[in-house]
C-alpha cells in the first residue's frame, strides 16, 4: 500500500485526497498543512488557493510547482490548531529538489479557522532557516 505524499501511513485517498478531491474540510490545522503538501507535491493549486487566507496567484504557482519536487514532509511542533481552537501554528520541515539540488523550508505556519475552515495565513508565518 502507497503511502500519502504528507507521509502518513495511509492511502491518498483516505488521507489527504479526501480535502484535496473530494471537498471534506480539514478538521485539524495539521490536516490542513498535511494536505497542503499533498497538494503542493501533486500539482493541485486551486486547493492551494482555495485553503489561504491571502490567495497566491495561481499562475505564479504553476510556476513554482514546476521548478520544485517536493518528497518528504515532517511535523515537528504544533500549538492549538486543534478542532475546538480557532487558530494554530504547526513548525515544519519540508524536502525538496530544485535544479537537480536537495533543499529544504523550515517554517512555522500560522492558521486560522473561519466558519469552520482552517485556512494558512501567510502574514503571519515565519521561515526558520
Ligand atoms: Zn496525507
Amino acid at each position: 500500500m502507497a503511502d500519502c505524499p504528507c507521509g502518513l501511513k495511509s492511502e491518498y485517498e483516505k488521507c489527504c485526497g479526501r480535502y484535496i478531491e473530494k471537498g471534506a474540510k480539514a478538521p485539524t490545522a495539521e490536516a490542513l498543512i498535511r494536505s497542503r503538501y499533498s497538494a503542493y507535491a501533486t500539482g493541485k493549486a486551486e486547493y492551494i488557493v482555495k485553503t489561504a487566507l491571502y490567495p497566491p496567484d495561481i499562475e505564479d504557482l504553476y510556476a513554482f510547482m514546476k521548478e520544485i519536487e517536493f518528497y518528504s514532509l515532517t511535523v515537528l511542533q504544533k500549538k492549538g490548531g486543534g478542532v475546538l481552537d480557532k487558530k494554530g501554528t504547526v513548525e515544519f520541515a519540508a524536502r525538496y529538489v530544485k535544479d537537480g539540488k536537495d533543499a529544504k523550508l523550515h517554517e512555522i505556519s500560522k492558521f486560522v479557522r473561519k466558519r469552520g475552515e482552517w485556512l494558512y495565513d501567510e502574514s503571519g508565518s515565519r521561515i526558520v532557516e
